[in-house]
C-alpha cells in the first residue's frame, strides 16, 4: 500500500485529468474521502496531507471517531453517505455538514424538524435508486418529483442528487441519467462516482465523488 499522501495526490490528479477531458475545472469537484470502518490513526495522515472532506455511513461510528479528530484539526467537513433512520435525524444534523441519503418523505419530515430544532441547515442530496434495484436505498425515479417537492416545501436545503449504480453494469449511462434528472429539476449538485468509477463520474458532471478503498485500502 502506498503512503496516504501519495494516494491522495494520485486521486486528485485523476480528478483533474477527468475534469479537463470534460472541459470542467478540477475545483468544481469535491473529493469526499469515505473513512467508514477506518480508525482515527488511519484518517489522521490524510488530514495531514491536506484532505478536509470526509464521509461516514453510520451515525454512531462517526460520533465515536470524529469529535476528537475535529478538536485537533481545523476546517473538517463531515458528510453522511449511508442510510439514515428517522430516529437518528437529530444526531445526524448535529454532527454532519452534508447528507447524501435523503430518500423518503418520512425522512424529509424528520430532518426538517431536526434542522428547525437545532437552528442548523444541513444541505441534503436526494438519493435516487438509479438502477431500480430491489435491495438498493434511494427513491424510485418515478417518486423523485414528489419527494423533491416535499423537501422544498419543508425548506430542506437541496444540494442535488446522489446515486450508486448497479455493481455489475457499466456505470456511465446511470451517471448520465442522474445528471439529466438533476438538470430537469434545476439541481446542480451530483454526488456520484466511487473508487472504481470516479473518473467516469467526473467526465459526466459529478460535483462530489465518494472515494473510500482507493484512498484507505480495502475495508476489513
Ligand atoms: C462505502 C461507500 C463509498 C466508497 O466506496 P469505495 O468503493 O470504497 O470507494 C461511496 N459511497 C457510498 C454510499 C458508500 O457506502
Amino acid at each position: 500500500m502506498e503512503e496516504p499522501a501519495t494516494l491522495l495526490a494520485d486521486i486528485q490528479h485523476r480528478i483533474a485529468t477527468a475534469a479537463k477531458v470534460a472541459r470542467r475545472q478540477a475545483d468544481e469537484v469535491t473529493l469526499v474521502a469515505i473513512s467508514k470502518t477506518h480508525a482515527a490513526e488511519r484518517i489522521a495522515p490524510l488530514i495531514a496531507a491536506g484532505q478536509r472532506v470526509f464521509g461516514e455511513n453510520r451515525v454512531q461510528e462517526a460520533e465515536a471517531k470524529w469529535p476528537a479528530l475535529r478538536e485537533r484539526h481545523e476546517g473538517i467537513a463531515l458528510h453522511l453517505v449511508g442510510q439514515l433512520q428517522s430516529n437518528k435525524a437529530e444526531d445526524a444534523v448535529a454532527l454532519f455538514d452534508c447528507i447524501h441519503s435523503l430518500n423518503r418523505a418520512s425522512l424529509v419530515a424528520a430532518l426538517a424538524k431536526a434542522m428547525d430544532k437545532a437552528g442548523r441547515q444541513v444541505p441534503c442530496f436526494v438519493q435516487v435508486n438509479i438502477g431500480a434495484e430491489e435491495q438498493k436505498g434511494g427513491c424510485a425515479i418515478a417518486d423523485l418529483p414528489l419527494l423533491l417537492a416535499e423537501a422544498r416545501a419543508a425548506q430542506i436545503p437541496l444540494a442535488g442528487l446522489m446515486c450508486v449504480p448497479p455493481l455489475e453494469l457499466e456505470p456511465a449511462p446511470f451517471f448520465a441519467l442522474l445528471a439529466k434528472l438533476a438538470d430537469d429539476h434545476g439541481l446542480t449538485g451530483l454526488s456520484m462516482g466511487m473508487s472504481d468509477d470516479f473518473d467516469t463520474a467526473v467526465t459526466l458532471g459529478a460535483t462530489h465523488v465518494r472515494v473510500g478503498s482507493a484512498l484507505f485500502g480495502a475495508r476489513g
